[in-house]
């Protein structure tokens, strides 16, 4: 996917119309077309990064702001109670746009979305065994 066919530096450039919340020269905020809750907001960096995985460090720290920011003033219009932050990279873990994307989604105490179920593992040694292996893969 280019970025001249990229449907969110579309909508930064202003080719696409969106319903937008917050707006500076580094990063845009806008309603989720299909919200999971009304004012479920998208926030994104107006640079292209397909993922988490290809942001620079720095970005995080223009983007982070307006998470907050933005994610408060969801909390007070909508008059919620919590507030979900999610980030989803590849399509296995639900990604669909493909420039980076985070979702900021009012809630409301048993407002019926679910939360991901709880596992377990079985036993203490297959916890710290995958957590070794994890350690193991950091570069
Ligand atoms: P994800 O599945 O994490 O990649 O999220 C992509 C999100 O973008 C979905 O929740 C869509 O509803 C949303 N979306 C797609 N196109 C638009 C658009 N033109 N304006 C606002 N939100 C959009
Ligand atoms: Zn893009």
């Amino acid at each position: 996917m280019s970025e001249q066919d990229c449907i969110f530096c579309r909508i930064s450039r202003g080719e696409i119309p969106c319903a937008e919340v917050y707006a500076d020269d580094r990063v845009l905020a806008f309603l989720d077309l299909n919200p999971q809750k009304p004012g479920h907001t998208l926030v994104i960096p107006r640079r292209h990064y397909a993922d988490v995985f290809a942001v620079p460090a720095e970005v995080f720290s223009e983007i982070f702001p307006v998470v907050q920011r933005v994610g408060k003033a969801i909390m007070d219009a909508t008059n919620a109670a919590g507030l979900n932050v999610l980030q989803n990279n590849h399509p296995a873990a639900g990604q669909s746009v493909f420039h980076v994307h985070w979702h900021l989604v009012p809630r409301h105490e048993a407002d019926g979305l679910c939360h991901w179920p709880m596992g377990q593992y079985a036993s203490k040694d297959e916890m710290s065994e995958l957590a070794g292996k994890i350690k193991a893969c950091l570069r």
